[in-house]
């Protein structure tokens, strides 16, 4: 048997094997969640033309007043003449500057008495207040970059840059199987002998973010035959994610069903705790992931390979998890020797408590955790105060 690898050698060598899934082009709203598959450029410049930053009056600079005030230029109505000296615009934020002014006093800096504008001693016109043309962006400006991940801010940037759809990643379509005799697809009913299923939803629930669509396909009885038509059934996607009978136990299916499907097992176990029995193979376009069956497990694995995978599917150019430093609050015991460990954890601010549960089936630690201190197997004893790699967990305990 070949020794588990190393968490970074396995992630390495998953990632190497995936590609970013075909582009397509989509309106730019339904464009959000994914990834952009290509730089944005600016097919507009904005604003277009210098506007007003502020309610006011626009007028020539450097005049003394007191204005006349001659016409109104208001967002989406331009007054078309010219602003000669001694004359005032009475203008809105966001209208176009009129011809010939180039200050804007505040409305709060000015008297106005019927049509004529003075100051009130409080400020004078000034060209700060204008938004000149381009401050934002000019045409043919790359306003985004390739592998952005396309959030609020920038559906609006993107329309407003002239955009009516974007070139993003298709998102895959992941399959979460359930594996395990004892499994209730019920967690209403179920026997003492039993337990509900809950890994393949946990795993839907991680990755809800990064695909097209989660099919569930669960239990899956502990009979290589069974496991192997339900792998053959989802054939077309781009990823099935299990759970379970990864070890190596009489029960333990998985690499049996993979073998009898006609996938190739790319490797098998990795130096993690939790989360040695991890199973990669692949046929044809299609990932599997084996995720041991221990809850914890299961969530700790599906964080550091399942996620990087769907999000390198994507269109992710930063896939990897990107952990923080924070002081640990308690002591730490000496690393495990053979493998690095995940413990679940409570970051608050700079500082982080390891939880005291560390049974890999333990639901309500995990449920409480909004961290996991990353522990290197060498790692010597750490004192309370000590700086530990943690990573932050996206979509777990009670935050
Ligand atoms: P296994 O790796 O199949 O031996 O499973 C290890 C432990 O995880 C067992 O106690 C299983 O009952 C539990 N387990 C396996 N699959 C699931 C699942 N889909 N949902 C909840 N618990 C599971
Ligand atoms: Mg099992």
């Amino acid at each position: 048997m070949t020794p588990p690898l190393p968490l970074a050698e396995a992630q390495r060598r998953l990632l190497a094997g995936v590609a970013p899934l075909a582009p397509e082009q989509r309106t730019v709203l339904d464009a959000h969640g994914r990834y952009l598959a290509a730089p944005v450029i600016a097919r507009r410049t904005q604003p277009a033309a210098d506007l007003s930053a502020m309610d006011g009056y626009a007028m020539q600079a450097g005049t003394p007043g007191p204005w006349r005030v001659i016409g109104e230029t208001a967002a989406g109505h331009p007054f078309t003449g010219d602003v000669g000296a001694g004359e005032a615009i009475r203008i809105s934020t966001g209208a176009l500057m009129p011809r010939g002014a180039d200050a804007v006093l505040m409305q709060e800096n000015a008297r106005r008495t019927g049509d004529t504008l003075a100051l009130n001693g409080e400020g004078e016109p000034s060209a700060r207040h204008i938004r000149r043309a381009g401050f934002d962006f000019r045409i043919g400006d790359g306003v985004l970059a390739k592998g952005t991940r396309i959030g609020a801010a920038h559906v609006a940037l993107a329309l407003s840059a002239g955009q009516a759809s974007l070139a993003v990643h298709r998102l895959p379509r992941l399959v979460a199987i359930d594996t395990g005799d004892e499994l209730s697809p019920d967690p209403e009913r179920c026997a003492e002998d039993q337990i509900p299923m809950s890994n393949g939803a946990m795993v839907a629930a991680l990755a809800r973010g990064y695909v097209e669509q989660v099919t569930m396909a669960g239990p899956v009885r502990d009979e290589v035959g069974a496991l192997a038509a339900t792998f053959a059934r989802f054939a077309d996607c781009d990823v099935i994610v299990t759970s379970g009978g990864a070890s190596v136990g009489d029960h333990d299916v998985l690499r049996p069903a993979l073998e009898a499907w006609g996938a190739t097992i790319d490797f098998w176990r990795v130096a993690m705790k939790p989360g040695k029995p991890l199973v990669i193979a692949r046929k044809g376009a299609t990932l599997v992931l084996g995720l041991p069956g221990n809850p914890v497990s299961s969530y700790v694995t599906a964080t550091m390979f399942l996620l990087p995978v769907l999000r390198k599917l994507a269109g992710a150019t930063e896939y990897l998890p990107a952990p923080v430093t924070a002081r640990t609050t308690r002591d730490l015991q000496a690393g495990s020797g053979g493998r690095l460990e995940f413990l679940r954890a409570r970051i608050e601010g700079d500082r982080v408590t390891p939880l005291e549960e560390r049974d890999s089936s333990a639901l309500r630690s995990l449920a409480a955790a909004n961290a996991l201190i990353e522990w290197p197997a060498d790692a010597p004893m750490a004192p309370a105060g000590t700086p530990v790699t943690v990573h932050r967990l996206e979509n777990g305990g009670i935050a």
